[in-house]
């Protein structure tokens, strides 16, 4: 049941979302001087990386890369940052910038009215007496941020039969460990990161492990890719790929002979210019050559009772499925807003660099696909568009007074 609160609490900025993106743009918007309010659902900051990511995850980037706006990593630690380590890390982040968080908030709706020139955002909070009961808070700003992720819910594939699976299915939003997996026929529906590594988890804990590749992709190292980021304040980008090409085929040799098939456009052109993103290798390619992880490449059609088919008509009993089938963006679910700065699949409509900026004070923060590096782009682009225009509005509310008086 949804009680109405009555009063409307009234904010300068109001930011959606408290991940590294919404937590940025508050903490540039606090250094100069603008006091923001972050709205989260979750009970706690920057919950992908608490619960919805695997106990061996560690960041991709040196932490030279992975550091938000105003906060470097500490020579004390480690280069590769663990999921916990960043996690406190976007705690110590908000309390340093003194950011300011209302936690378990779903915002359900956002719009803009005309008249008052402000948003007004209504969210979803959990009422004191617990038992489901929720509370619609109304809020009103002029300014709007949306942070709310690239990966605000699972995606799952619709497979005919799949309900009826007699093992464990989840998706890798759920997925841990590799705890009681070992003897077990596991199937990971994905080859992105979190597949790939899935799959390498898995294997090493002793699991008979198949992943599904039906995509192109780049497979690189962590190695490679830094040097790939250094050299891109350099360099030009066919350069960067051709020397990444270089160090990979060193490194792995032809990896369309274990059945990952690499794409025609170079993987730096293709981080920048489409949502795909390199598979950085944890150990994974290793054992897919001496045959521990086994390379399936149809996509899966329907599952019967344990057998799962696939498109090239083969079948293979699993006793679990890993679905590390990505994610959606939930935007347009509660913006309500057609000035075209979200598009159609809640991610930013105008690629890189004209997409944070919509009409009426509204922004986009770290819905590009650009990773850490794309969220500090935005929070100093955003803080900086809105701390200027909070410095005009004296300015020009003079000047309409002015010209109401003649
Ligand atoms: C497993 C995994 C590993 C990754 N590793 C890396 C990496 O190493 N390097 C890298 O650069 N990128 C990595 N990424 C990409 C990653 O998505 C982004 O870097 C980062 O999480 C994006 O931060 P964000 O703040 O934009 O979104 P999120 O971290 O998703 O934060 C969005 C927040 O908005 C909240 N929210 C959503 N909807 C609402 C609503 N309606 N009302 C209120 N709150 C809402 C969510 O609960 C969430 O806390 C990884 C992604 C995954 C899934």
């Amino acid at each position: 049941m949804a009680a109405a609160a009555a009063v409307t609490t009234e904010e300068d900025v109001i930011i959606v979302g408290a991940g590294q993106s919404g937590l940025a743009v508050a903490a540039c918007l606090s250094l100069r001087g603008v006091r923001a309010l972050v709205l989260e659902r979750d009970d706690c900051v920057g919950s992908l990386w608490r619960k919805r990511a695997y106990d061996r995850l560690h960041l991709h980037l040196a932490k030279k890369y992975s550091a938000l706006p105003h906060a470097p990593h500490p020579d004390s630690a480690p280069t590769y940052l663990h999921r916990d380590e960043y996690a406190a890390y976007l705690d110590g982040y908000a309390a340093r910038f003194g950011v300011r968080t209302r936690l378990r908030r779903e915002v359900r709706c956002a719009r803009y009215d005309p008249g008052a020139a402000r948003w007004e955002v209504e969210a979803a909070a959990a009422a004191a007496g617990g038992a489901g009961e929720v509370v619609v808070e109304r809020y009103a700003a002029r300014f709007l941020v949306v942070a709310s992720g690239e990966n605000a819910e699972k995606f799952v594939p619709e497979v005919p039969g799949l309900e009826a699976f007699p093992g464990k299915v989840m998706h890798a939003a759920e997925y841990r460990s590799a705890e009681g997996m070992q003897g077990k026929a596991v199937l990971v529906v994905g080859s992105g990161n979190s597949g790939m590594e899935i799959a390498y988890d898995l294997a090493a804990a002793g699991a008979i492990t198949s992943i599904v590749v039906r995509s192109e992709l780049h497979l690189v190292t962590k190695e490679i890719w830094n040097v790939a980021m250094a050299l891109s304040a350099y360099l030009p980008v066919w350069v960067i790929d051709k020397l990444v090409l270089l160090m990979c085929a060193v490194v792995f040799g032809d990896t369309s002979r274990h059945g990952l098939r690499r794409p025609a456009v170079g993987p730096f052109t293709m981080k920048l210019t489409t949502p795909a993103y390199p598979v950085v290798d944890v150990g994974t390619y290793a054992k897919i050559r001496t045959g521990e992880i086994r390379v399936l490449p149809a996509a899966v059609k329907s599952v019967r009772g344990n057998v799962v088919e696939f498109g090239d008509g083969k079948r293979h009993p699993f006793d679990a499925i890993v679905f590390a089938t990505g994610y959606r963006s939930t935007v347009t679910h509660w913006l309500k807003s057609e000035d075209g700065l979200i598009g159609d699949d809640g991610m930013a409509a105008r690629s890189y660099p004209e997409h944070w900026k919509g009409d009426n004070g509204l922004y986009c923060a770290g819905m590009v696909r650009r990773g850490i590096y794309g969220s500090c782009e935005d929070a100093e682009l955003i803080a900086g568009d809105i701390s200027k225009l909070l410095l005009l509005r004296p300015q020009q509310e003079q000047e309409q007074e002015q010209g109401n008086g003649f």
